[in-house]
């Protein structure tokens, strides 16, 4: 399926300050959209988007907010949904905070784009809705019980899809379930940060990356063009593609230990990981079964994790 042009389209990207959001922004623009951001800076980057200075419009403003979401909404054919408060650990200390972004701000969206007469809302889900279902590879309808505030709010954005589906059929939703998205932007710093960008500023500053519990867990990464790609391909699907969650993944899934030794060669070498206890809230494999996203979205990953982990090496390590 092709990836639909944008030429003088109106969109927001929620969230667009954000890892995700920006590389979302930056193909939007290059595809001739006329793109409005929504972005309260509480994870997201200003310089993230310095380099659009004068082509996109910027709202600061906050998506729990319903009259913010209203102005964002104003106007536009697609939503694309990627402001949240990520992390699993994040929402096991502050569940309140991430329900309240999570959820009541999704809601909020969802309900502006409604009153703004908006054609289509892309929305970002997360692997982390299929909890504790031990089924490998992890595959549409078979979610278990999530495990943290953080999959349960995901899981919630959903079913809030679903029902507002339901409700207003002018409206259309598709989730993508982001599967581990790295790449360049993806903060390394703070107590929230992701395992690949955590790596590689470990080694970066000579130090031991540390991995929660014995490493044998694994994932399935995403490089970030590929999910960008999968929004694109989401907002000029079928209708009959809609009104549902896809899998976004790189298809295949490696154990931490693995990833901690290719982000070390990728660094020039550096010391052996340290282990740490398990964190609570993480589940144990992760890895996508793509047969629905390829056939509905037209989706297939792109980059594979050496390409990926390569262009990720230079934009930590500034090569
Ligand atoms: P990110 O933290 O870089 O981006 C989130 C953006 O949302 C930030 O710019 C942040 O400032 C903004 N934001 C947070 N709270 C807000 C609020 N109340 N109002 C307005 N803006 C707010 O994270 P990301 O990795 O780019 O994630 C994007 C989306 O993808 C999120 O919905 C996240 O839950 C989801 N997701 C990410 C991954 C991943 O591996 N990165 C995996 C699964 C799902």
């Amino acid at each position: 399926m092709p990836i639909p042009a944008m030429n003088g389209v109106s969109v927001l990207v929620t969230g667009g300050a954000g890892f995700i959001g920006s590389h979302l922004v930056d193909a939007l623009v290059e595809r001739g959209g006329r793109v409005r951001v929504l972005d309260n800076f509480a994870t997201g980057l200003a310089s993230n988007l310095d380099h659009l200075d004068g082509k996109i419009e910027v709202i600061e403003g906050d998506i729990r907010d319903l009259a913010t979401c209203q102005r964002a909404c104003d106007g536009t054919r697609v939503v694309f949904h990627q402001a949240a408060l990520g992390s699993v650990p994040r929402s096991v200390k502050d569940p309140a905070t991430s329900i309240a972004v999570n959820v009541g701000g999704t809601a909020n969206i969802f309900a502006a784009a409604r009153d703004a007469g908006t054609a289509r809302v892309v929305y970002a889900s997360s692997s982390s809705v299929y909890g504790d279902s031990p089924t490998l590879p992890k595959t549409e309808g078979d979610e278990g019980k999530p495990l943290s505030p953080y999959a349960t709010s995901k899981w919630m954005c959903e079913e809030l899809a679903a029902v507002y589906g339901l409700s207003y059929p002018d409206l259309v939703f598709v989730g993508l379930r982001y599967f581990n998205v790295y790449g360049p932007r993806q903060r390394p710093d703070g107590p929230y940060a992701a395992v690949i960008p955590k790596f590689f500023d470990a080694y970066r500053q000579g130090q031991a990356p540390k991995i929660h519990g014995d490493g044998e867990q694994s994932r399935d990464f995403t490089y970030v063009l590929d999910a960008v790609r999968a929004n694109l391909l989401a907002s000029g699907a079928g209708d009959d593609a809609c009104g549902r969650a896809y899998n976004v993944a790189g298809g295949r899934r490696i154990t931490v230990n693995e990833l901690a030794a290719r982000v070390r060669e990728a660094s020039g070498g550096g010391h052996e990981p340290e282990h740490g206890p398990p964190r609570p809230g993480d589940v144990r494999h992760s890895l996508a079964d793509l047969s629905a996203s390829q056939r509905l979205l037209g989706y297939q990953p792109e980059t594979g994790l050496d390409v990926g982990i390569g262009l990720a090496a230079n934009a930590y390590l500034g090569r």
